[in-house]
């Protein structure tokens, strides 16, 4: 008889592992609170337009199209992509040559990069070589394998690979090295926002996020980043496997040590083992009750780690296209960046700020109404662990002002205050409400150097047998490309334990 899982949670760390141990043998059944798949990956759909709701931007495209081939299917059946090119357009102010767009062709780049000058440019090529370097020793020693006990980094081997990835100064100082341009170095260095924090505190490994942008490109998934939440929860039942939306799991039932289920609605259900895609730190101080299996991560402990920031969005269905906006991803800076970071992440309310407007319906009009675009506008802001103030209407209606503000001086949004004929929006305690994201964190634990690779919480449960856990907050990080890593690793843990397989990546 097939030996069964119980996995909790449909984000898109748990559908990806439950396509794989459903396809390895195993009888998988999934319980997810919301009544959607996807997690963050989610759907909004409202008055005729489509928005995804969290994650829009594609990066390293083999990790989404892995899972479908190591089910056996052809990924292009599931999740059909495009590469973008330019890859996106950066704005600091409302002159012509305050814009500028970010093409994945070198001889494109190129000219935008000797447009700040040679020495720049000549920064930049060095930049991306030193990155590179450390991207490859990062991709083969750290990312993609598991640490399950301190000898898996403490030895001679690992430790020589931790030194060259230098990890000790932060994203601008790093930057700061090759170029000097500010505006050029904010092109390069804002992109650690994609996994919650900040480049002026941030490792500087991280730069590698633009790295893998320039050299692997961005990409589009037809119909928007949900069509992958989508095409994993088709592929899983075409599986064999069970999904159950609308089913909040009470606890992670667990007796001698060892997980043999999960209670739901006051009733247990069985299982040989268990797969935890709801947050780590929600799921250690609410799910996991046997205060033995918690280990180190104590109620104290999980209030004492560091989060990532959150983020406010607003979806706005609009009465016209944006044909003068000439790409889908746009990035408008603020002037005073540091300062907002460093507000962001000591819990200030911005009065001017840096924002990201994604126009989906560029890429694919079926999104919106004939005729229209959608606006997915989103504005990094504090998680609840640091911030100062309550999220109300007032607030909301704070952010909006300022950034509908500042988006008008934007060339092609002059008038998009008048444009809008249809509005909602997902606050960080929306995050935490929804998807049990704790503090509601967008992007779980802060990747700071004392919670990444063997410090950062791992897939296998330290203190309690049969229980792995999946997700942003465990290692190796947040961003979808890497919890689908996460994935690979907690179902080859689990393969591991229960086969005696021994993975290329141990
Ligand atoms: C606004 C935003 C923009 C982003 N942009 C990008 C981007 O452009 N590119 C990119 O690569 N990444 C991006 N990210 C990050 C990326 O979306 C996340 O890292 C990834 O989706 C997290 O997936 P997950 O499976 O770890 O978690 P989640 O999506 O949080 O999934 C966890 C699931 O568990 C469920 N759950 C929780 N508790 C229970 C319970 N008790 N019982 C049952 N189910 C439960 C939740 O409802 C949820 O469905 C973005 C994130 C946000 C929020």
């Amino acid at each position: 008889m097939k030996k069964s899982v119980i996995v909790i949670g449909a984000g898109v760390a748990g559908l990806a592992s439950a396509c794989r141990l459903q396809h390895a043998g195993y009888d998988v059944t999934l319980y997810e609170k919301e009544k959607l798949p996807g997690g963050k990956m989610n759907r909004i759909q409202q008055d005729g337009y489509q928005f995804d709701l969290g994650p829009t931007i594609v990066m390293m495209p083999e990790l989404y199209q892995e899972v479908f081939q190591v089910c056996g299917v052809n990924p292009n059946d599931y999740i059909p992509m495009q590469r973008l090119d330019p890859m996106y357009s950066v704005y600091f102010g409302d002159q012509d040559d305050d814009h500028y767009e970010i093409s994945s062709d070198l001889i494109e780049l190129t000219k935008t990069l000797e447009s700040f000058g040679d020495e720049d440019a000549q920064g930049f090529l060095e930049y991306l070589q030193v990155i590179y370097k450390r991207f490859l020793v990062a991709k083969e020693h750290f990312l993609q394998k598991p640490f399950r006990k301190p000898s898996d980094f403490y030895n001679p081997s690992m430790l020589r690979q931790g030194l060259k990835l230098k990890t000790f100064d932060n994203a601008d100082t790093f930057i700061s090295k090759y170029i000097k341009n500010e505006r050029l170095k904010q092109m390069i260095s804002f992109q650690t926002l994609y996994i919650g924090v900040s480049p002026y505190s941030g490792p500087s490994l991280y730069t590698m996020i633009p790295m893998i942008e320039f050299l692997y490109g961005v990409w589009f998934i037809k119909g928007g980043m949900y069509t992958l939440a989508q095409s994993l929860e088709r592929l899983f039942k075409e599986l064999g496997g069970t999904v159950h939306y609308n089913s909040p799991v009470d606890e992670i039932v667990i007796e001698n040590g060892q997980a043999t289920g999960i209670r739901l609605n006051g009733e247990i259900i069985s299982s040989d083992f268990v797969m935890c895609n709801a947050d780590f730190p929600y799921a250690m101080k609410n799910l996991v009750k046997e205060p033995k299996a918690k280990g180190k991560y104590t109620d104290k402990k999980i209030d004492n780690m560091k989060y990532s920031c959150s983020c406010f969005l607003m979806y706005l269905g609009m009465d016209k296209k944006y044909e003068e906006v000439p790409n889908a991803h746009n990035f408008i800076f603020n002037e005073e960046l540091e300062q907002n970071l460093n507000d962001i992440f000591t819990g200030k309310r911005l009065d001017t700020a840096s924002f990201y407007v994604y126009i989906g319906s560029k890429l694919d009009p079926t999104l919106a109404p004939e005729g229209k675009d959608g606006l997915y506008i989103l504005v990094p802001v504090s998680d609840k662990s640091c911030s100062q103030y309550e999220w109300n209407d007032e607030t909301i209606q704070h952010y909006r002002g300022h950034i509908l503000d500042a988006l008008e001086k934007v060339k092609g949004f002059e008038n998009v205050k008048q444009e809008i004929v249809s509005e909602s929006y997902m606050t960080p305690p929306d995050f935490e409400q929804r998807f049990n994201a704790y503090n509601g964190a967008t992007f779980g634990l802060q990747p700071t150097l004392a919670q990444s690779n063997h410090m950062r919480p791992q897939s296998k449960a330290t203190h309690c047998e049969n229980l792995y856990f999946t997700g942003s907050s465990t290692h190796p990080g947040a961003g979808v490309p890497i919890v689908l890593l996460s994935a690979r690793i907690a179902t080859e843990e689990l393969l591991h334990d229960d086969k005696g397989i021994l993975f290329h990546t141990r």
